[in-house]
């Protein structure tokens, strides 16, 4: 087994491979600053997969290194490749895509393999959020990792991590399950199992079973701590807060649609602050959500 230790800041020193770069930052329509980058950055490694965040809604939310890798990659691996496409056009950049999706990530992987033995680099972004986080991704890592080439993560916008840290809710021992399986037998006894554990569960949910999933706890679990994380980082984005049966009460006063996370916090005696919903919502500040044909950035 290797293990590989490598820090790009010393890389960069030790071969004097220094190059200053100014970064504009676009938002929307409009160009609001231009940030001139130190004059250290290190240069991009040939032969690497860098595993890309992007936002998850708001698309503030991508950071400088982000853009730095994409620009630089000599191809994008992305899931969707209109959708982003989309995005790249948006913050002006071209490059080649090829697609990288459930369904041909074992084919896609071997050549996206070849190319990092031939040295090239090779970006991989999801939809949204971060790559490999109930999203493709980790298969073509763990190919790259037994291959002894290199991974980089970009780190970034992440659903689970957004809506954990501002549920209220333990962030010391979390359990991430993911999407649970849709098959209703199974579906019980995974939620079975993942109650019994301590800490908070966090789930992603489709839209059209968050209804079923809180009548569901409501019954399994009707005394801990829940909260429902609506359209993350965007326009209606809200965290209804609440034991299952108060969420249940406010869905029926007014059901809710978009992306959500699920989470179930441990029967905990200070969570008394989760009696009633709470819904935080932002309608004005969030402006940046991903358009279908966003206009390029000027
Ligand atoms: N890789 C992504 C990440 O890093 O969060 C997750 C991709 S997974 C296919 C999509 C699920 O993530 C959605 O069904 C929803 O449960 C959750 N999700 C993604 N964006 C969200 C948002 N803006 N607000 C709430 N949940 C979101």
């Amino acid at each position: 087994m290797s293990v590989q230790t490598w820090s790009p800041w010393r890389e960069a020193t030790s071969v004097g491979q220094v190059s200053g770069l100014t970064v504009r930052i676009a938002y929307g329509p409009h160009l609001v600053s231009s940030v001139a980058m130190a004059n250290d950055l290190p240069p991009l490694t040939p032969g690497t997969l860098y595993l890309v965040a992007t936002p998850i809604g708001n698309l503030e939310d991508i950071t400088l290194r982000a853009l730095r890798v994409l620009r630089g990659a000599d191809v994008i691996a992305a899931e969707d490749t209109r959708h982003t496409g989309n995005l790249l056009r948006h913050f002006s950049i071209q490059k080649p895509l090829i697609s990288y999706f459930k369904f041909n990530e074992a084919r896609r992987g071997e050549e996206i393999l070849d190319r990092l033995r031939q040295g090239q680099i090779v970006a991989l972004v999801t939809d949204a959020g971060t790559p490999g986080i109930s999203d493709p991704g980790q298969r073509v890592v763990a190919s790259a990792v037994r291959a002894e080439l290199r991974v980089e993560a970009i780190p970034g916008a992440c659903a689970l991590i957004a809506a954990l840290t501002a549920s209220g809710l333990p962030t010391d021992e979390f359990h991430f399950a993911g999407f649970l399986p849709v098959k209703s037998g199974q579906r019980s006894r995974r939620l079975a199992e993942l109650v019994r554990l301590p800490g908070t569960i966090v789930l992603y949910e489709s839209p059209y079973r968050v209804e079923k999933l809180v009548t569901e706890l409501a019954v399994l679990s009707p005394d801990r701590p829940l909260v429902l994380a609506r359209e993350l980082t965007k326009k209606f984005e809200e965290l209804l807060r609440g034991r299952p049966a108060d969420v249940i009460a406010e869905w029926k006063r007014k059901a809710r649609k978009g992306e959500f996370v699920v989470l179930i916090g441990p029967n905990a005696d200070d969570s008394s602050n989760f009696g009633n919903p709470q819904a935080g919502t932002h309608t004005a500040d969030n402006p940046l959500e991903p358009k279908p044909d966003l206009p390029p950035a000027p």
